[in-house]
């Protein structure tokens, strides 16, 4: 395949930037066999800044094979000791450190988000991949002692050739979520990012190859669900595909990995996660809490606190101080240093949260602040609170992804709990009290992968994130995401057994 150079792109804080476009294959930015390309807009702007090389299903093959024959049993990588793998892991999170401000500035371009919000994902980005790396040479299975006639061991295996498909939200920090552990533990892998936010993956591909990676052990390509992502799903010579995105696109992929080779598969979903406020909360700190808890990322978050459960007590009081943070938040230019809620990522997705936003008020929701365009240019939506909202109204049960919080009103504890699991999603959960027999009740009794207690959206390399009902299958994170990326094989032998 002909190989596509970078080219340059100027972002609005005033850096030049060498921007891969083309498919990474073999350590190679090339092109595709089609020759098609996908649109890159800047969110904020709305202006276009480049095309990158779509992958179309023939793609797809050649990423696939490239993958397998890196995992070929005299290839390079299967050669490498584990802890040669977590040496080009650490090489490579020491990349991203080292080149945090351009990954930065290409994913807030790219994405929409602040340029704050935006470092702190690159940091955490390298702080997951150096933490797999770590893990590498301390990943291995367990002597079983059972009699003396036979001694028995397990060896945890890589898979194979994995496929990752990630979304638009996090571009960066998911591809480390994905390509990490599975690296960790010596498979190979085909990731296809967001066709929305393909450049910050890009960049730091063009890393790989210095850290000593052979070729053919990551690929990335940048492509449509419907085309590269269904291939991968489907793909025959693909062992495990690794999701994150929306339910229903989750649904499909398991589908077509139970009618294509029964492939091995984890998904992360989305969520309606509650955020439960009791009357004995502190007040300012559960306003604070909440408030980042729905705003953060424009919303844009699988485990937004996007139903926010609020005890009658304190309701009233809650709510205005609520809306008189969300004045307090700045929206606008990505790039300012003070900005704390930048664009949405899309048009369609800019679309489909103002038309949520109507469907509440139609449905009998109260406007409390926001609800509209935020300035008349780029795909901005101003902080919104819905009040008077209900399990049974649109905006109070499905995803929304954007910043628009539904409060409800609750009078007991038995009737948080019950509303709060009121709900197929299952992914995260908060908990405002002072009473630590709350806390613990209320953790105990939610059906969800995450509670934040007196906190909320923090998460961390260690801590294992995933979701329970239909907001997922699997843990990632932590040494619970290794699992994910092993097979485990049993090995016994006969040191005086007879036939039974
Ligand atoms: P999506 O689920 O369609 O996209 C996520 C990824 O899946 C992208 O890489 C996309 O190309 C790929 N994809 C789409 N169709 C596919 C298919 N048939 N086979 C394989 N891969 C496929 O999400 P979206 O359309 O970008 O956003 C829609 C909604 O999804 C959002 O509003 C939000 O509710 C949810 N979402 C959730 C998360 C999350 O982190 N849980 C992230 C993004 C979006």
């Amino acid at each position: 395949l002909r190989e596509i150079p970078a080219v340059k792109i100027e972002l609005p804080n005033g850096l030049t930037v060498d921007q891969p476009v083309g498919l990474f294959i073999n350590n190679k930015f090339v092109d595709s066999a089609a020759g098609g390309r996908i649109e890159v807009i800047d969110p904020a702007t709305e202006k276009h800044l480049c095309d990158v090389v779509e992958a179309r299903e023939e793609d797809i093959d050649v990423a696939v094979a490239a993958a397998r024959a890196a995992f070929h049993p005299d290839a390079p990588w299967r050669k490498f000791s584990s802890a040669q793998r977590g040496r080009c892991l650490s090489l490579l999170a020491d990349k991203v450190y080292e080149h945090l401000e351009l990954l930065a500035s290409v994913e807030t371009v790219d994405n929409g988000k602040s340029i704050t919000l935006a470092r702190g994902d690159v940091r955490s980005a390298a702080e997951c991949i150096r933490y797999y790396g770590g893990w590498a040479d301390k990943e291995y299975g367990q002597t079983i002692e059972t009699d003396t006639t036979r001694f028995a061991y397990t060896r945890h295996e890589p898979i194979g050739v994995c496929a990752q498909v990630i979304p638009w939200n996090f571009p960066i920090l998911m591809f480390a979520w994905k390509i990490a552990p599975a690296l960790a533990c010596g498979n190979t892998v085909v990731l296809k990012t967001a066709e929305q936010t393909p450049l910050s993956a890009l960049m730091l591909t063009s890393f790989i190859e210095e850290c000593g990676f052979p070729a053919g052990v990551i690929n990335v390509v940048s492509g449509y669900g419907k085309h590269a992502g269904a291939a991968l799903s489907a793909h025959m010579d693909v062992d495990k595909i690794a999701f994150t995105g929306s339910t229903g696109v989750g649904r499909m992929i398991m589908r077509a990995a139970a009618a294509s080779n029964l492939k091995m598969c984890t998904l992360e979903l989305g969520g309606k996660s509650p955020n439960i406020v009791f009357d004995d909360a502190d007040l300012d700190k559960a306003v604070a809490w909440t408030n980042y808890g729905i705003f953060y990322n424009q919303g844009q978050v699988c485990c937004a606190g996007s139903r926010l459960y609020v005890q009658e007590g304190i309701y009233d009081e809650f709510v205005k101080r609520m809306v008189a943070k969300a004045k307090t938040l700045k929206v606008g230019n990505p790039f300012d240093e003070d900005t704390f809620q930048g664009a949405q990522v899309s048009k369609a997705q800019y679309e489909r949260i103002l038309s949520y936003i109507d469907l509440g008020l139609e449905h009998g929701a109260k406007l409390e602040i926001g609800g509209k365009r935020h300035g008349d240019r780029g795909y901005f939506i101003e902080p919104t609170i819905l009040s008077n909202v209900t399990e049974e109204m649109a905006v109070g049960k499905e995803e929304i992804f954007g910043p628009v919080v539904a409060i409800i009103k609750f009078k007991t504890i038995e009737e948080a709990i019950r509303r709060a699991n009121n709900t197929s999603f299952g992914l995260a959960s908060g908990v405002h009290t002072r009473s630590i027999d709350t806390a613990l009740q209320v953790s105990n009794a939610l059906q969800a992968g995450t509670v934040w207690v007196n906190c909320y959206n923090v998460l961390h390399h260690q801590i294992p994130f995933g979701g329970y009902k239909e907001s997922g299958i699997g843990r990632e994170l932590g040494s619970y995401g290794l699992s994910n990326y092993t097979q485990t094989k049993a090995v016994h032998i006969n040191t005086g057994m007879n036939l039974p």
